[in-house]
């Protein structure tokens, strides 16, 4: 049986989406692109989807991020050069788009973190409200966790941590803007369900990496190599 093709960017070895070197007027040929291409596979999707870029609200905040975007490189003789941390695109992003009010959806792990992004926001102008993951003080238990379960000793109390709430007290403060910081896998699939307002991530949780999940991915042909074991 033939085997079914889906797209697969990652094993692309074309870019002829991204067609280095291709003046502005020229047209991508979409011949070279290799038979997994989404371009090839769904372009019924790609049509259908672009009108959305014409949406008024949405091609303020398509044309922005890639305005933003365009503003963390400088083009220089030697070569294109980044030039800001993701702190400053968050922050230039926001004024942009013209947002006052910043929420910022944090783990508590990562408290003082969150202090000092609230303490620079609030220095440049923004008013900055932030949520800690374990608001409720709602004991594991309430959500089906056995006490063995759990991260301390089966007799301690142990908070969960409250996603949907997080997302709610922010939705009830009418942010402008979420900056997610840090928040475990799933609780942030969470948030990010019940979360209306826009958000980015200013950082995932890692717990042994420094809050750096790529350094595993870095290190897997070295010391992280067992992630390639079955
Ligand atoms: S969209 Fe097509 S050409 Fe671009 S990276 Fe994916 S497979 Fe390659």
């Amino acid at each position: 049986m033939e085997k079914k093709l889906y797209p697969a960017c990652d094993k692309c070895g074309k870019l002829v989406c991204v067609a280095f070197g291709l003046q502005a007027e020229e047209k991508i040929n979409l011949e070279d692109a290799p038979p997994f291409c989404p371009m090839k596979l769904h372009p019924d999707v790609i049509e259908s989807t672009l009108p959305e870029y014409d949406k008024e609200d949405i091609q303020k905040l398509a044309r922005l991020s890639s305005l933003q975007e365009a503003e963390c490189y400088e083009l220089k003789p030697e070569g294109l050069k980044p030039t800001k941390p993701r702190v400053e695109e968050i922050i230039g992003f926001a004024r942009k788009m013209e947002y006052r009010k910043l929420g910022i959806a944090m783990c508590l792990g990562l408290q003082s973190e969150a202090r000092i992004m609230s303490s620079i926001l609030e220095i440049k102008g923004f008013e900055v409200v932030s949520v800690g993951c374990k608001l409720g003080a709602v004991p594991k238990e309430r959500i089906g966790l056995k006490p063995e379960e759990k991260i301390m000793p089966a007799e301690m109390y142990e908070p969960m941590c409250n996603p949907i709430t997080q997302a709610e007290v922010l939705n009830a403060e009418e942010v402008d803007f979420v900056i997610l910081m840090g928040m475990c896998v799933g609780h942030d699939t969470l948030f990010i369900k019940y979360c209306r307002a826009p958000m980015t991530v200013l950082s995932t949780k890692d717990r042994v990496t420094g809050h750096n999940p790529l350094a595993a991915l870095y290190t897997s042909n070295t010391y992280y190599g067992f992630l390639k074991n079955p």
